[in-house]
């Protein structure tokens, strides 16, 4: 927590692609989630770098984004890999070198926004993103592309995911604004109106009006 710049990156490449299943490409979902991070980083007023590469083999590409992340300075710096698992299995997982405690914690805010198994941290001292990458760094393998139902998840709560790994990273909360449907209805007086009750009996309209009386809010009683 309290990182000064995080970069990330969305794994593979077209032209080096990762895994892909019923349709998905690996690299396209790390792109599009990794876009969605990235823009609400900035949201939260982190300063963020995409270091993501298009370059045309599988160590090419590990090489550019270790390259992009160690051309930032190292101090208070996260680096982050956006990929998706495959092989059989369902849920998510977080790769990580030596950042255990923030590896759980992204893993837990993905499996609870998502409810697909929590798989965990994992230290992965060899793979070349964590022990090239001269910051803490952490590997988010975000569900399994082959899942046919992680991947139904994925697609319906993209948006809440990446809003959920932020929180996580940076302790920052992602104000998604709504608009509201029902925007409360203005009478001739301009004024909105709180109703606390409705009711037959007038002696029990006039009960609740005491007890609100004594919690300090001004009220009073209208018949249709
Ligand atoms: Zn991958």
């Amino acid at each position: 927590m309290g990182y000064k710049l995080i970069t990330v990156n969305g794994g593979h490449s077209e032209k080096a692609p990762g895994a892909g299943a019923n349709g998905y490409k690996e690299h396209e979902y790390a792109r599009m989630i990794k876009d969605k991070v990235v823009a609400r980083l900035k949201s939260v007023g982190v300063k963020t770098i995409d270091t993501t590469s298009n370059a045309s083999t599988p160590s090419a590409v590990l090489a550019e984004q270790a390259k992009k992340c160690n051309a930032q300075p190292k101090g208070d710096r996260l680096d982050v890999s956006i990929h998706l698992n495959s092989g059989g299995g369902t849920g998510c997982e977080v790769l990580y070198y030596s950042e255990k405690t923030l590896a759980a914690k992204v893993s837990d805010a993905i499996a609870d926004e998502a409810g697909w198994k929590n798989r965990g941290a994992k230290e992965r001292k060899e793979l070349y993103f964590l022990c090239n990458t001269s910051a803490s760094a952490i590997l988010i393998e975000v569900c399994f592309i082959d899942s046919k139902n992680d991947m139904k998840i994925l697609n319906a709560k993209m948006n809440d995911i990446a809003i959920a790994i932020v929180k996580a990273i940076t302790g920052k909360s992602v104000h998604v604004s709504k608009p509201d449907p029902k925007p409360p209805k203005k009478d001739e007086d301009g004024l909105y109106k709180v109703q606390t009750g409705a009711f037959k009996d007038k002696s029990n309209a006039e009960k609740l009006t005491k007890e609100l009386k004594k919690k300090g809010i001004s009220t009073f009683i209208t018949k249709e």
